[in-house]
């Protein structure tokens, strides 16, 4: 591939350095809402804290969704829907969940509206609900509900259910897809005939997760046991995996929960044993939401727009035609329509390469950053010379913007498999040593205070923190009191070739008591 520099793409006077602003190391939080808005991935709505998706952004959730719904379904489990709404009696079954979700229930208290006094309209104060409904914030306890009448003898077990659907989490500050009141996500429940059982569906679904997030989302994961503060209300151990952003926080990107007998008992799950003995179903619940999306973004994204991996990209490579005069539209069109049904006809991780063609009536430059925006893998450039020459021009989101490489058709149609997969891995491994250098073992307390204290509030800093942690709550309470810092997780894998990774092991005084542990946990800021 001989490289060609690009012509400049803006009016000299206002030549863009970056095709964001501001940059990363400038504003991250503010760099993270352009970044989303540039690549047109959603918006806010008029309802306060809920967003709107907009295709590019869909498509992508669509990619996220497909995979994971193949991933799930090739381990046994089988699509379910159940209701939006939720008696407030179930939410209150399970004592930790009520109190764990309370503070953020939206609450359905009327079932019709008529005409108030001043012409709008109201509640109807005579079609005022018995038992009031609660917009679902996670499903476990209406779930349950089905559960205990589907579950009766050992033979109906394991029972293996995953819902697509939405939530509602009443939250007063939002960020697009970090945080939205309402999201979509994917909730699986399942209920076992032992706890053993329920264990290993519950690490299974973690691994899945991992899987997905590493070889999928090019976004390496360490995987852990969160600590008793910090896991799901009413279990008995919640399990997740954590990414580290390219701001040096955390982000939980997905949770799986052993639930013990807690749920199966407010719900009445029982099942009759072998030798008939009536005993609760041990259950288990797993999700990731469109949160991933966020997490995407602020893993691969650059100071130019998003950058996609190509495995979960909506399109693979996008085609630009480039026009000099009438007279040559015509042989363009056709070299790239013929152009696109070849790279069309290649496969590439389960997929057909698909590839969009852009044949907008705008000027060359803006229709080439639109797509840098969006992160599209490839940037396909045709002009009459190309066609000519039987080439085209190709460029790497990969790669910096005016960089750019004449192929041969040939070359492209057989190569661009190749070239994708080359993407995937170096994203993956790109953002891996951002994350291993970016996490270090640390043993004492100025040096742990240093780290997660900016210089100025404009800069990056901090990390993963692995420190030792003597297992007490006041402890943990404290670092996150003082510095905002809390545990992510007791880290069970996910740094295999780390330097650091030997480290994890070892035993030390706890950071803040002084007391002996065993092990090191992962401290860090988070999302
Ligand atoms: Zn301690």
């Amino acid at each position: 591939m001989k490289a060609r520099e690009e012509t400049p793409v803006a009016k000299p006077d206002q030549a863009p350095k970056t095709a964001i602003t501001p940059t990363r190391s400038a504003d991250y939080a503010e760099w993270y809402q352009q970044v989303v808005r540039a690549a047109d991935l959603a918006e806010n709505s008029p309802v306060r804290g809920c967003m709107v998706i907009k295709p590019w952004g869909y498509a992508i959730w669509e990619n996220i969704q497909r995979e994971l719904d193949r991933m799930f379904k090739a381990t046994g489990h089988k699509n379910a829907y159940f209701p939006l709404f939720i008696p407030k009696s179930f939410l209150e079954k399970e004592a930790e969940h009520v109190e764990g979700f309370a503070k953020e229930c939206a609450v359905v208290t009327h079932h019709r509206l008529v005409a108030g006094k001043d012409g709008g309209l109201v509640p109807d104060p005579e079609a005022k609900l018995e038992e009031e409904l609660v917009v679902r914030p996670t499903s476990e306890t209406i779930i349950g509900a089905s559960f205990a009448s589907w579950v009766q003898s050992y033979r109906d077990l394991p029972l293996l259910i995953n819902q697509w659907a939405n939530v509602v989490r009443w939250e007063l500050r939002t960020r697009l897809f970090l945080r939205t009141a309402e999201f979509l996500w994917q909730e699986g429940h399942t209920a076992h005939a032992s706890a053993d059982e329920a264990v290993a569906e519950t690490m299974q679904m973690l691994s899945v997760y991992a899987t997905f997030a590493e070889e999928f989302m090019a976004m390496p994961v360490l995987r852990g046991k969160k600590t008793d503060g910090e896991r799901f209300p009413g279990a008995v151990d919640t399990f997740c995996i954590e990414a580290m952003m390219q701001d040096r926080k955390a982000l939980q990107a997905g949770t799986s929960h052993f639930l013990g007998q807690n749920f199966a008992k407010a719900s009445g799950i029982t099942f009759q044993t072998k030798d008939e003995k009536r005993e609760h179903a041990w259950t288990t619940s797993w999700g990731v939401s469109t949160r991933l999306v966020g997490g995407l973004i602020m893993t691969h994204a650059d100071d130019d727009g998003l950058v996609l991996p190509p495995r979960l990209a909506p399109a693979h490579a996008v085609l630009l035609p480039v026009y000099r005069g009438d007279d040559t539209r015509e042989k363009v069109d056709a070299y790239i329509d013929a152009l696109a049904k070849d790279l069309r006809a290649q496969r590439l991780f389960g997929r057909d390469v698909e590839v969009e063609i852009d044949r907008r009536d705008i000027r060359g430059g803006d229709k080439m950053w639109e797509w840098v925006k969006k992160g599209v893998p490839l940037r396909i450039e045709v002009g009459p010379r190309d066609v000519e020459g039987g080439v085209a021009m190709v460029a790497r989101r990969d790669r910096g913007t005016k960089e750019k490489a004449s192929m041969t058709r040939a070359d492209l149609v057989g190569g661009i498999v190749g070239i994708l997969e080359d993407m995937q891995k170096g994203l993956y491994a790109k953002a891996r040593k951002e994350r291993d250098d970016n996490a270090r073992p640390i043993d004492t307390r100025p040096e742990f205070d240093a780290f997660f204290t900016a210089k100025n509030d404009k800069e990056i800093h901090g990390g993963f923190a692995l420190s030792h942690w003597c297992g007490d709550a006041k402890c943990e309470a404290s670092v996150k009191e003082a510095l905002k810092v809390t545990i992510r997780c007791i880290p069970l894998g996910g740094a295999e070739g780390a330097p650091w990774e030997s480290k994890l092991r070892d035993d030390g005084p706890c950071i803040v008591c002084g007391k002996s542990a065993k092990g090191r946990v992962v401290f860090a800021k988070a999302y």
